[in-house]
Order: C-alpha cells, then sequence, then structure tokens
C-alpha cells in the first residue's frame, strides 16, 4: 500500500473528476458505498475467483462480527440497491480504493483505485453499448489512444450452461494439455480455465469449442444488437471468444479494455459486463445489471506510455514576500485568494534573499513584494518572476490597486510563457 504524494495525488483527483464528468453527463449518479462490509457481502461474487477464496483482508471486528475491506464495489452496490431499492434504471457510479491480498508489482497494488458504473434494473442491449461508450469516452478524455476493447457474449445462463458441460468434457479428455493450476480451476469452475495466460495451455484453449455455437437465438440478437450499437455510434472492437471473465453472474455482454503499450500479463485496464442474480442472492428482487470497472493506476500507466494526461500544474500565481514581519502577507494572502488568485507566501520572517528564493521554487508567475519604505508609502512592489526576467519591469503599485495590478501580471506572464 502506498502513500500518493503530491502532484501525484492532483493527477488521481483529475481523473476521478474527469470521469465523474463523462458519466454524470449520462445521467450516473454517485453511490459511496462502505469500505468495509460483512464478509458475505463479497462471497456472494463466487467462490471461483481467487479474489474471494484468496485476496481479501477479513477479519473479525470488535463485535464478533467478520468483516472484510472491499475487494471491489459491484458487490456493494448490488447490496445496496437491494437494501434501498431505488427507482430502475438505477444508474450509480463510483472511485475509490479496493483491497486485495496480491502480490504486489508495478500495475498490481494491495490497495489501488477503480472508478467504475453499474446499471440495475434494465434488460436492453443498447444500455450495454451506452456502458460501453462511458468507458470508451473516457479514455478518449484522458487522450488515450492504444486502447483496445475487446467483446464478447456469455449468451443466457442455459447456453452458458451447455457451453460449460462442452468445455469440461473437451478438457478432461484433454487434461495432458493443461497445467497443474489449470486442472484445479478446471475442477471449479471450466469456463475460467479459458482465463488462463499460462503458455503451456494456451493450445488446448485455442481449439477449445467456442461459446458462440451455443447462442439460443435471444442471445444471438442482443449480441447483434450490441455490435450494431458500438458500430453505430463508431466505436471499433474485436469479438474475443476467449473473453469470459471469471464471475459466475456474468451472461450475455462481457468486456475488457486492453492497454495495448503494457506488458501482456498486466494489459486490461478495466472490463466488465452484464450479470444476472448477484442483487437476488442479496435479498433483493430478480435485477438484472450491467457494468464496468477500470483501474486507475494502470490506466495511469498507460497515459506515462503515451504521454497524455500528465499530472495538473500546481504552480501557484502569486508569492507574496514580506519583509516587515509577515503580517503585511497574512492580509495581502487573503486578498488575494478572496480574488480568486492561487498565492503562497514564506513564514518565519525569512531573509529576503530566501523568500525570493521560496517565490521562484512555488512556480509563481509573480511575487508581490512588501517592505518597510513599501509599507510607509501605502505601496507593494509587482515583480514579474516568468519569462525573461527583468528587474525594469517590476512596478511599485498603490496598496489599494493590488487586485487588478497582481491579475493584469498573472495574465501577462502566463501569456508571456505560453508565447
Ligand atoms: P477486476 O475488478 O479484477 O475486474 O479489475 C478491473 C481493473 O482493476 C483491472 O483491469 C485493473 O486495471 C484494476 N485492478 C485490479 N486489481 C488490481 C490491483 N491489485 N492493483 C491495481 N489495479 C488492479
Amino acid at each position: 500500500m502506498r502513500d500518493i504524494l503530491p502532484p501525484d495525488s492532483a493527477r488521481w483527483r483529475r481523473f476521478q473528476s474527469v470521469f465523474a464528468g463523462v458519466v454524470e453527463s449520462a445521467g450516473y449518479g454517485e453511490i459511496m458505498p462502505p469500505l468495509m462490509e460483512d464478509l458475505g457481502v463479497f462471497q456472494r461474487i463466487g467462490d471461483a475467483t481467487d479474489v474471494v477464496t484468496k485476496e481479501m483482508y477479513d477479519f473479525d471486528d470488535k463485535g464478533g462480527r467478520h468483516v472484510a475491506l472491499r475487494p471491489e464495489q459491484t458487490a456493494s452496490v448490488c447490496r445496496a440497491y437491494a437494501q434501498h431499492r431505488p427507482a430502475t434504471p438505477w444508474k450509480v457510479f463510483y472511485a475509490g480504493p479496493n483491497f486485495r491480498y496480491e502480490k504486489p508489482q508495478r500495475g498490481r497494488y494491495r490497495q489501488f483505485d477503480q472508478v467504475g458504473i453499474e446499471v440495475l434494473g434494465a434488460d436492453d442491449p443498447y444500455l450495454d453499448v451506452e456502458v460501453i461508450s462511458l468507458g470508451w469516452e473516457f479514455y478518449e478524455k484522458l487522450g488515450l489512444e492504444r486502447v483496445q476493447l475487446l467483446l464478447n457474449s456469455l449468451g443466457e445462463p442455459e447456453d452458458r450452461a451447455r457451453y460449460v458441460d462442452a468445455l469440461e468434457i473437451y478438457f478432461r479428455a484433454n487434461l495432458d494439455g493443461l497445467t497443474e493450476q489449470s486442472r484445479i480451476t478446471l475442477d471449479k469452475n471450466p469456463l475460467r480455465v479459458l482465463d488462463s495466460k499460462r503458455e503451456f495451455d494456451a493450445e488446448l484453449i485455442a481449439y477449445a469449442p467456442r461459446i458462440a455455437e451455443f447462442y439460443s437465438p435471444d442471445a444471438a440478437a442482443h449480441f447483434d444488437a450490441v455490435q450494431q450499437g458500438l458500430d453505430d455510434l463508431a466505436i471499433p472492437y474485436t469479438i474475443d471468444t476467449k473473453l469470459v471473465r471469471g464471475l459466475d453472474y456474468y451472461r450475455h455482454t462481457t468486456f475488457e479494455f486492453v492497454g495495448l503499450t503494457l506488458d501482456s500479463a498486466q494489459n486490461a485496464l478495466g472490463g466488465g459486463g452484464r450479470y444476472d442474480g448477484l442483487v437476488e442472492s442479496l435479498g433483493g428482487p430478480p435485477t438484472p445489471g450491467i457494468g464496468f470497472a477500470l483501474g486507475l493506476d494502470r490506466t495511469l500507466l498507460a497515459c506515462d506510455d503515451e504521454g497524455v494526461f500528465a499530472a495538473p500544474n500546481t504552480d501557484v500565481d502569486v508569492f507574496v514576500v514580506d519583509s516587515t514581519g509577515g503580517r503585511q502577507a497574512l492580509r495581502i494572502t487573503a486578498e488575494l485568494r478572496n480574488a480568486g488568485l492561487v498565492c503562497d507566501r514564506a513564514f518565519e520572517n525569512r531573509s529576503m534573499k530566501s523568500q525570493m528564493k521560496a517565490a521562484d521554487r512555488s512556480g509563481a508567475a509573480v511575487a508581490i513584494i512588501i517592505g518597510s519604505n513599501e509599507l510607509d508609502a501605502g505601496t507593494v512592489v509587482v515583480r514579474p518572476l516568468r519569462g525573461a526576467v527583468d528587474v525594469n519591469k517590476q512596478r511599485e503599485v498603490p496598496r489599494r490597486d493590488l487586485i487588478s495590478a497582481v491579475t493584469k501580471a498573472v495574465l501577462l506572464a502566463v501569456k508571456e510563457a505560453t508565447a
């Protein structure tokens, strides 16, 4: 688990606010589920996933309740829906940390942030398209271009059940071609064997039966509509029949966003799909759901690779240098901040030289200097710090003209710096 320090933290916050902007424009409202819930909430996700069986931070609290830090947020959203019974379709988004006891490495941490959306209570292929398109739009807003959308359908639960049977028969007949780990997975959930990225499994998986052969007419129609909708929005996608996503609740559409600049073991930026039964298992009515979760860390790594979405500039506009004891700086910074300027100052009555150094370090466009002469004369000195700095360009202005003089000087300095 890491500390996120400035200026990275500002980048994280902007990431979340860009995401919020994209999904709020489509009518999604933010849900803030608790960081910790009853263990049972997360166990509903299914016992065939490492997330549930191995990676949860769970413990007994002081009241003897068995609780866990959330490893993801879909289960919490479904629990909240079952509990509060909002009107449908319920369109929500979330942003925040999850916890998984994984082996930390680049792009994989024990506390990691996700942003995501879920829609509960509507089973319409055009909703699938809306959800996918919002993920796509978000990547576009970040400036990412090397993102691939993988798409698949798992069909209806019965289609999927027949497919799982066929897969199991196929894999059992060819056990020699599977790694030990995949054989264990096969016992739990044959579908998840397709998730294996181990080279030894690759050949057998390549020739495995394909889900498309098992679609019912309804499932095929749903999938066709999703593809047509994506075509209508000019969103490119690649059908990947191996994309099954681990969870038992998934049906119909599944998708994944792949970062093409990232190492293949760690290149899933995010993914999601349609699911059924999760709300029901948490005490609600039968309710269809669809959503996705996108990992912040990996998406930012992809941004670094593509040289987009840099940390925002956190430089201040103005730095106040006060050699009369600091009280003038207190008043001046308050006035400037009130006027909407980003403003900092020095403390501890440092020397003029040391305060000017701090002003330079702050990245400020302009310094306001006040010494005893200025104090007596009721003036301040406005000195540009950026661009071709020329001491002759500094001006002494009446104290009452402070705001307008500073605003002008900041605008001028920014103009010069970008010219
Ligand atoms: P999942 O909830 O497992 O489907 O993961 C969705 C996305 O969250 C992944 O594509 C990653 O971008 C991100 N993610 C999952 N686990 C981690 C982790 N341990 N560290 C960082 N990002 C993660």
